[in-house]
């Protein structure tokens, strides 16, 4: 794979981050980049580790700036005091001994000092978080599975969206579009399932399928190039950076756009495309931002007080509800809404 490229061709998506750092072991075959995008000595930067099948060093470069950023935005709109990073490690050849690799990779964390805290994203599960807690004290999502927080934050976050567009918090009835079924996609499905069986999913992953058919028999299962075109209530990005651009947009059948999935959109103008064509969407970094809650409580020696956590994620409906709102009222798009609160609040972070 080929290793050049100039930054400055990145510049819509350099930020003026922190640090951006490439890491390479030989041996195992790690490669791959830390993005920090805010923090400073006294507020350590917190993101998970995504690993994948990236296209090029490029592509996955921008994915880890662009993935930081959203931390920094979540980070704020959770009003907690850390800013936002994100590492990738470009899953090239198979991985000989997974062991050995997650240890290098935790080694390279070690070197950035406690500056950089991470968990699990994109295939990495929590036995590998595990895994690398024993050679890294900076791995987070140890004592709690953030996956469920996230699940949470996520369904109570659809729940304002249904409120939003139908006058009712009530699921009964609706229906729903899934676009990957790995951890936070099938955590959806646990929450919704119980109030319809009208879903539709679909993910590249056959075994994934396969596991969520095994618990919610009632899923109907779709091409992933089929997956947006579904008429739908709602669809939900559960899978990975992007994958609403120009073109995907113009497939929706849906009345709300509302899921886990990070960076969602390919640019923030979607948003606006969004609205004009009159779909509600819930920015994906407020709504996601139950895992990063209770990872940070971890952090701050809260992580097995589920109650504790609980509370702060429940405050994510109420958070979605104001952009919604602000945004019905001054006819600006929900993401340009939650960026502003973001960024006036990331200015004052220490
Ligand atoms: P995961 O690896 O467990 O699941 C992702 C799933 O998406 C996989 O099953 C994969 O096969 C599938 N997928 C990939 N490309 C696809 C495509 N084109 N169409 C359909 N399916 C596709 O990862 P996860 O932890 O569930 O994370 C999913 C998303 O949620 C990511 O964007 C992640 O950043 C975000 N997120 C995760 C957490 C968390 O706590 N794990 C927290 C916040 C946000």
């Amino acid at each position: 794979m080929k290793a050049h490229f100039d930054l400055t061709d990145e510049s819509n998506y350099f930020d003026n981050h922190r640090l951006v750092t490439f890491f390479h072991n030989k041996a195992t075959g790690l490669n791959g980049f830390v993005s920090i995008h805010r923090g400073s000595a006294l507020t350590p930067a917190f993101g998970a580790t995504r690993i994948w099948n990236y296209g090029s060093y490029k592509e996955a470069l921008i994915d880890s700036l662009r993935l930081s950023k959203a931390m920094s935005r979540k980070a704020a709109m959770a009003s907690l005091n850390c800013g936002g990073a994100k590492a990738v490690i470009i899953a090239g050849n198979k991985i000989k001994d997974r062991k050995e690799f997650l240890k290098s990779y935790a080694e390279k964390v070690n070197l950035l000092g406690g500056h950089f805290v991470t968990g699990a994203d994109v295939g990495i599960n929590r036995e590998d978080v595990i895994t690398m807690h024993r050679y890294s004290p900076y791995f987070v999502g140890v004592n709690v599975d953030p996956v469920r927080f996230t699940g949470l934050g996520l369904f109570y976050s659809v729940q304002a969206c249904l409120k939003e567009v139908f006058g009712t918090e009530s699921l009964k009835g609706r229906s729903f579009a899934i676009q990957g079924v790995g951890k936070i996609g099938s955590e959806l499905l646990k929450y919704i399932y119980p109030y319809t069986h009208n879903v539709y999913v679909a993910d590249i992953n056959k075994s994934a399928l396969e596991d969520v058919l095994i618990k919610y028999p009632d899923v109907k299962v779709v091409d992933t190039n089929k997956i947006f075109n579904q008429k739908v209530d709602v669809f939900s990005p559960c899978a990975l950076s992007s994958c609403l651009n120009k073109q995907t947009i113009k497939l929706l059948k849906c009345s709300v756009v509302v899921g886990g999935a990070n960076n969602q959109l390919e640019d923030d103008s979607i948003s606006d495309k969004l609205n004009k064509i009159g779909i509600l969407y819930a920015p994906d970094y407020v709504v996601n931002s139950g895992g990063l809650i209770s990872v940070y409580a971890e952090y701050e020696k809260h992580g097995s007080d589920t109650v504790y956590i609980e509370k702060k994620v429940k405050r994510i409906k109420a958070t979605v509800k104001k952009i919604l709102e602000i945004s019905k009222r001054s006819k600006i798009s929900t993401l340009t809404v939650s960026n502003r609160i973001a960024e006036e609040r990331m200015m004052k972070l220490k």
